[in-house]
């Protein structure tokens, strides 16, 4: 017992250290993968080793390997920090090493998971309604959506498609923008309908759809089973799909409307960007990360779906050993996963940590810096290239090369972290501000660093 102790607080402590450093810490140290590959390899042990010496040896291979990522001057991708509280309830749940599986398996996971799904649908405005599936990820969140909108687009003309498949089905139309999010197209292979059954809608100045080409594409076509999917956060500039205006143009052609929301649903959180998500409530279904923006430990997100019954007809499995299905549909029937991690309590600790007000803070301060980059960035000479309307930040640094070239050095001087990217034919530098820790004077250090290196 002394000895399990002991190594937990040995866990906790280096994870804590660690935290600590991040403020401080260059973000781009150079990284040598095959030292890192050296440490972890060896022949598999033949024998067991006392637990204390794995975790040593664990800490000392893994850690010269870390990406601070978790640190407030890390604006790569759409990645968010982790709050201490919900940090340290995943550590809990690791601890505990639940199967959230269902109420029988582990009924705290299911009612963390239940009170959090209420909290997170009342910040996002998603009808209370409306189901709820932890999921693993934005990725897996738009593959659970859209599952439940090929089953009721498909069971509206009688086809019922957890049976039958998709050999032989009618056809589905998928009308989704030019500018969606990848992992769109890989929820569609995984679901058997496959990338080229999308028709391409083209996005208006700042990415997002365009409605009057959307009501043209909707025209174009036959009728029949037809899913839509818009987007709220542009993964590129942050800008949101007019949800209220598709969401009615899709439904009076009898269309399913899926909204991938990964980060940019969190504008619902705050009253001065909600107008960005205006009518989100129209939707069929919808998916949102709680690892990006709500700054939740990974692997976290939600699946909602308008329709629990619809949710569970396209996830649930059932099994003669599943003693407790047949209840209320939760848990594993509203993912893809069957034995799950207990997610569901980091997310109600990370709810609870920042509460109404603190989500709503946390979404405007993350814009407000991201402007301060723009204003800054735009002040020292450089082209910002998107408009500015959540947290996503385009820099032009003249031409293709050059941009490419400031991105490299950034990475390599290490004060902050940016990533490049293509939008509109332009390399662009990307800047994402998704942590919770960052503070106004992390973005001028940032701001200050690229000026430096840009002369
Ligand atoms: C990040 C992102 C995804 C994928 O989310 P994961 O959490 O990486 O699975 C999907 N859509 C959008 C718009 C995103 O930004």
């Amino acid at each position: 017992m002394e000895e399990m102790s002991r190594l937990f607080r040995l866990a906790a402590d280096r994870a804590s250290g660690y935290r600590q450093s991040l403020p401080d810490r260059l973000v781009g140290t150079p990284f040598d993968q095959g030292a890192l590959a050296d440490a972890f390899a060896g022949p598999l042990p033949s024998v067991p080793s006392p637990p204390e010496q794995v975790l040593t040896d664990l800490l000392a291979a893994a850690e010269p390997g870390l990406v601070a990522s978790a640190g407030p001057r890390y604006f790569g991708f759409v990645i968010g920090g982790a709050l201490p509280a919900a940090t340290a309830a995943d550590m809990l749940a690791a601890g505990w090493d639940q199967n959230a599986h269902n109420a029988v398996t582990s009924p705290a996971a299911i009612a963390a998971e239940a009170a959090a799904g209420a909290w997170l649908k009342e910040l996002l405005g998603i009808p209370p309604s409306a189901s709820a599936g932890f999921v693993t990820g934005c990725q897996a969140a738009n593959t659970v959506g859209l599952a439940a909108a090929r089953h009721q687009v498909l069971a509206d003309v009688g086809w019922d498609v957890e049976r039958r498949g998709l050999l032989g089905a009618p056809p589905i139309r998928v009308i989704a923008g030019d500018e969606r999010h990848a992992t769109i197209d890989r929820s569609l292979r995984l679901l058997g309908l496959g990338m080229d059954v999308v028709e391409p809608v083209p996005a208006g100045p700042n990415g997002a759809i365009d409605l009057g080409s959307l009501r043209e594409v909707l025209r174009a076509g036959s009728p029949g089973p037809t899913i839509v999917c818009l987007q709220s956060g542009n993964v590129n500039t942050g800008a949101c799909d007019q949800l209220r205006e598709a969401c009615e143009l899709v439904h009076r052609h009898g269309g399913w409307v899926h909204v991938d929301g990964a980060f940019g649903l969190w504008a619902a959180a705050s009253p001065a960007t909600r107008h960005l998500v205006d009518g989100l409530e129209l939707a069929d279904s919808w998916a949102c990360d709680g690892h990006k923006w709500l700054n939740l430990p990974y692997d976290s997100a939600f699946a909602f779906c308008a329709r629990l019954d619809v949710h569970a007809a396209a996830m649930s499995y059932a099994a003669a050993y599943l003693v407790g299905s047949g209840g209320t549909p939760a848990g594993a029937d509203l993912t893809a996963e069957s034995s799950r991690r207990a997610r569901g309590f980091a997310v109600w600790a990370g709810l609870r940590e920042l509460g109404r007000d603190g989500v709503a803070e946390l979404v405007d301060r993350c814009c407000a810096l991201a402007r301060r980059f723009a204003e800054g960035l735009t002040s020292a000479g450089f082209e910002v290239a998107n408009e500015v309307v959540l947290n996503q930040v385009l820099v032009d640094f003249g031409d293709d090369a050059s941009t490419d070239r400031m991105v490299a050095a950034v990475q390599a001087d290490g004060t902050c972290w940016v990533g490049g990217t293509t939008w509109r034919g332009r390399r662009l530098m990307r800047i994402s501000v998704s942590n919770a820790t960052t503070t106004e004077a992390d973005v001028d250090r940032s701001i200050a660093a690229i000026t430096r290196l840009a002369t």
